[in-house]
This record gives C-alpha cells, sequence and structure tokens, in this order.
C-alpha cells in the first residue's frame, strides 16, 4: 500500500487513521504529519483498547484533537520531549455538549480508567474552559494506569477518579 493511502483506512469501526494525522500546525506550516507505517500498529491498539470500546459504551462520537504528532509538530507544539503522541500511543480526545446525550468527559474518563488497560489518563482543563483527555497505551511494556490532572499545562497532579 503506498503511503498516501494509509490515511482514508479505517482503522475500526469508528475511526481512521486521517484523524490521527490532523494538525494545524502541520498544515499550516506544510508539515509532513501522516503516521509513519511502522507506527500504524501502535495507533491501531490504541483505538482497539481503548477509543473504540469506549466509543461503543456511550454511543456518540469521541474526536480527537492530537493524535499522532511528528517530531517537528510535537516540537513547535512544546509537547514532552518523550511524548506519547510521537509514538502513536497517545490520543488528546474530546466530546462535543450538542452531540453528547448526557455523557461528560468527566464520564469518559471514568469509563477509560474503569474498563480499560490504559498507560496514561490526564485530565486537562483550562480557565477558558476549554477540556479534554490525554490517553495512551503501549504494547511495548506493561501498562501503568497513571492518572493526572492539570490545570494549567504546567502543573500535573496525580487524581483520584
Ligand atoms: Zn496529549
Amino acid at each position: 500500500m503506498a503511503k498516501q493511502e494509509f490515511s482514508a483506512m479505517r482503522i475500526s469501526k469508528n475511526f481512521t487513521l486521517k484523524e490521527f494525522e490532523v494538525s494545524n500546525t502541520a498544515e499550516k506550516l506544510g508539515i509532513d504529519n501522516r503516521v509513519p507505517a511502522k507506527l500504524v500498529p501502535s495507533v491501531k491498539a490504541l483505538v482497539d483498547e481503548i477509543l473504540q470500546p469506549i466509543r461503543d459504551k456511550v454511543e456518540i462520537p469521541i474526536h480527537i484533537s492530537s493524535g499522532y504528532r511528528c517530531k517537528q509538530v510535537n516540537t513547535i507544539n512544546h509537547g514532552a520531549a518523550s511524548s506519547q503522541h510521537m509514538k502513536g500511543e497517545a490520543a488528546d480526545i474530546y466530546i462535543i455538549p450538542m452531540e453528547a446525550k448526557g455523557w461528560t468527559l468527566w464520564d469518559i474518563a471514568k469509563l477509560i480508567v474503569r474498563f480499560t488497560d490504559f498507560d496514561q489518563l490526564i485530565y486537562e482543563s483550562r480557565p477558558n474552559g476549554s477540556k479534554w483527555i490525554h490517553v495512551s497505551y503501549t504494547t511495548k511494556r506493561a501498562n501503568r494506569h497513571s492518572k493526572l490532572r492539570c490545570k494549567d499545562g504546567k502543573h500535573y497532579y496525580q487524581m483520584e477518579i
């Protein structure tokens, strides 16, 4: 399969690879942020183990604001140097209130913690009201089940959920 054919690929019932590749930064600067073939299995594992099972439970759209990040995109966005986004192991997800049918993002976080073998979950919110969940999954070692809260992009603390 040619590299450009991957993007339209449906990797599960409700998720495509393209959703992991979209990046405003990449688009604006003309950076190729397609998922390299060797990382596609990692993205698929994240979808199969976390995103699709949760999607099946809530039956509402789960949107990805940032999935894969090539090194350049990660650096420009001030991502952590060892960010799991660069390995295809992490996604930032959100839901849209109009579509949510009563589910909250906090509910989604609780479902991930209760029902999946996640590596790290960070419940992110900002004073302007935006919020999202960073969630990761790895096939390279045991998943850590790390649960963090962050309200400013700088300070992270462990949370119970
Ligand atoms: Zn993230």
